[in-house]
């Protein structure tokens, strides 16, 4: 699937979306789950390729999402090291227990400090949120939040 936010052409494999799938929050007890996206960034277009799913490690509830920074850093790095630099973090994914997603303060403020920290060269990062029935997917630039839902 291919959606054009802003300036840039977002493509993301089947095996993605049907991780996303597999995670939606259908049951009315489900915690929220999510990770982060990784994949290959051109000038004008992302492709994303793998996402991580949660570990023990992160804490997950009805309405919350934390990942863990020290495990998603081992699997950045790993991509990262095992693709000579090609696949890298593009940005974060959880989900939501509603029809049509939107961001929260919370993920808001962590999609820019993200940006903000992000070490390599990539001018944008992309949040998406799936719901139960739509996805969100926001692209952060330094300078705003373009957002598509599909
Ligand atoms: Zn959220």
């Amino acid at each position: 699937m291919e959606v054009k936010i802003g300036d840039l052409e977002v493509a993301f494999s089947d095996g993605v979306l049907a991780i996303m799938d597999q995670h939606a929050q259908v049951k009315s007890s489900a915690p929220e789950q999510g990770g982060i996206l990784l994949g290959r960034a051109y000038k004008n277009r992302f492709v994303v390729e793998k996402i991580s799913t949660p570990t023990e490690l992160d804490k997950c509830s009805r309405y919350n999402f934390e990942r863990h920074r020290l495990s998603a850093q081992m699997v950045i790095n790993y991509e990262f090291f095992n693709s000579n630099g090609q696949v890298m973090y593009l940005g974060e994914w959880h989900t939501h227990p509603e029809d049509n997603p939107t961001p929260s303060g919370v993920d808001l403020k962590m999609i820019k400090s993200q940006l903000a920290k992000n070490k390599i060269d990539v001018p944008y990062l992309l949040l998406v949120i799936k719901g139960r029935k739509t996805t969100y997917i926001g692209l952060q630039t330094s300078k705003e939040l373009f957002s598509i839902t599909f």
